[in-house]
């Protein structure tokens, strides 16, 4: 391979900066040429494709969101978008893809490749930590970090006001940050998705924390928790247990925004190191995951197909125990 193309899609999550850089870095350092392709499947459709420089990665580390933009792209879909998507690639002389995004981003990256003759490398980058292949995806570290700021904010009103707060973090069908920043910022409660837990059977965990004068209280609703959300858990336990004064926060696109963190940051750059030396050593239609702390490669086909259960035993365990 001569030239390779890096590009990022689906949502957009703190650390694809760092990874865009490493691949950019690592591919002139092993003298390739980079092409960065703005605004993922759609730039290529588009030919909204840009030469990269190291220069051209310069001080952005620390931004969060992507500097080549991310879109979702339904023409890709086709085979008419995928056509267009090569004939672009190929006039644009790149023969080979980094791709940094979610399941979505890697289903198209298998499609892709299982048509056309151009090897792809994805690199899982989603703040859900949703995705076969990895311990960590980027952003997910960035993320839950910008939700336990937020709980910790918020548990200053909700301790002077003895109120207690229900707050919606990001996940609809993983409760990673649910988990992990409930039990950072001490929440009396957390509702996941993974876990049915009954409106009756939360009113009973607050009812015994009022018992014990807890004086304020926090639960972490994730959004795909089977009850509906925070609006309707709040609702439904306000009908029942009124010793606090209740309120709700939803979170929403703020989680995915910021500066990354020295995790995600690290994270990327090993990604895209990684994605790089694949490529170089030949490997093709592979995914790069982080697994203890070791980079991986995983094919793709089982990354899309492979489930995992994410939630720690000793997580799950110690939420209710140590609120
Ligand atoms: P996130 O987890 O943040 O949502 P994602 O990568 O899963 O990220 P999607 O919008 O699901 O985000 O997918 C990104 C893009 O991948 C889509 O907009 C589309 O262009 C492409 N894509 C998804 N599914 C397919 C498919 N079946 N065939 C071809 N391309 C696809």
């Amino acid at each position: 391979i001569n030239k390779i193309a890096v590009f990022t899609s689906g949502g957009d999550a703190p650390g694809m900066n760092p990874c865009i850089r490493a691949v950019v870095r690592t591919g002139i350092y092993y003298g390739l040429k980079v092409a960065g392709i703005r605004q993922g499947y759609q730039g290529m459709i588009e030919n909204n494709i840009v030469d990269m420089d190291n220069h051209s990665v310069s001080n952005i580390l620390q931004l969060g969101g992507t500097i080549l933009k991310t879109a979702r792209c339904l023409e890709f879909k086709t085979p008419e978008g995928m056509q267009k998507a090569y004939d672009n690639l190929k006039k644009n002389k790149i023969d080979a893809l980094v791709g940094i995004g979610g399941d979505g981003t890697f289903t198209g990256l298998e499609r892709f490749s299982s048509k056309f003759d151009i090897p792809v490398i994805g690199v899982p980058g989603t703040i859900d930590n949703d995705l076969y292949g990895s311990d960590y995806t980027l952003g997910f570290d960035t993320a839950t970090n910008t939700v336990i700021e937020a709980i910790d904010k918020i548990r200053d009103t909700a301790e002077s006001h003895a109120r207690l707060f229900f707050v919606e973090v990001m996940g609809r069908d993983a409760g990673c940050i649910a988990l992990r920043a409930g039990i950072a910022g001490g929440a009396e409660a957390i509702m996941l998705p993974e876990k049915d837990t009954s409106i009756k059977d939360l009113i009973a965990t607050l009812a015994a924390g009022a018992a014990k004068n807890k004086t304020s209280g926090i639960v972490i609703v994730a959004e795909g928790d089977k009850n509906g959300g925070a609006f309707n858990v709040a609702k439904r336990v306000k009908e029942v247990f009124n010793f606090y004064d209740t309120k709700v926060t939803i979170l929403g696109h703020l989680q995915r925004g910021g500066s990354p963190s020295s995790f995600d940051r690290i994270l990327g750059s090993r990604m895209g190191f990684a994605a790089v030396k694949a490529l170089i050593a030949g490997e093709h239609r592979k995914t790069v995951g982080l697994r203890g702390n070791e980079i991986v490669l995983t094919d793709i086909v089982e990354a899309l197909n492979g489930h995992e259960f994410k939630l720690e035993d000793d997580l799950m365990e110690m939420s209710t125990i140590l609120a």
